[in-house]
């Protein structure tokens, strides 16, 4: 807080540093940009803001981000909707999209189990994929959780419920460094990790 600013800045300042990534001092270069900005540009941010909260919503099939009630994958005829790719965020599909290999649909659980911190599977939406395998027609589920303990952890859970079904299970190979996340992982390794996926015992 500034007693030399105006509070609309000083409340500017404030929003911009809960960003991921923001410092106080990004926040103030920013805040001030958009002070000295053109009304038109600092108007057009703050509607796509508006837009995006207002606008995105879950797909009611693979839970991840849409606009109408299903995505663009879900509602694409040419994918394969006989496989599904299982991840844990949204951001998770979209590095795999980038390679340009992916074919398939996807599942989005929303997170990892993790019960030190309070998630357990009925936060995710785990029940809703083993939904999606037993209405049929589903051939394999590729688990691309991401590959640390936590991840593991989950996709061991989802093969439990999901082997009863007789569906084929595969994960994504070992190219992804243990530890890491799949978001943060370059093309490259992510192409490796899917062209080397592997049955799950
Ligand atoms: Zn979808």
């Amino acid at each position: 807080m500034n007693p030399a600013y105006t509070d609309s800045l000083n409340e500017l300042i404030d929003r911009f540093a809960t960003l991921p990534g923001i410092g106080h001092k990004t926040a103030e270069r920013l805040a001030f940009h958009i002070l000295k900005t053109d009304p038109e540009s600092a108007m057009a941010l703050a509607n796509a803001i508006q837009s995006v909260k207002t606008n995105t919503r879950q797909c009611k099939l693979c839970f991840s981000i849409c606009e109408g009630d299903l995505c663009t994958v879900c509602s694409d005829p040419k994918r394969d909707h006989a496989t599904i790719c299982v991840v844990e965020q949204a951001n998770d599909l979209i590095s795999l999209e980038k390679t340009g290999m992916c074919k398939w649909v996807y599942h989005v659980l929303g997170g990892h189990i993790a019960p030190l911190d309070g998630i357990e599977p009925s936060d995710l939406t785990i029940d809703d994929l083993v939904r999606r395998v037993r209405a049929g027609g589903i051939g394999e589920v590729i688990m691309a959780t991401n590959p640390n303990m936590e991840g593991d952890g989950t996709a061991l859970y989802i093969c439990s419920l999901l082997r009863p079904l007789g569906v084929k299970i595969t994960r994504l190979a070992r190219g992804l460094p243990s530890g890491s996340s799949i978001e943060f992982a370059t093309g490259n390794i992510l192409a490796d990790a899917i062209l080397g996926r592997s049955k799950i015992e």
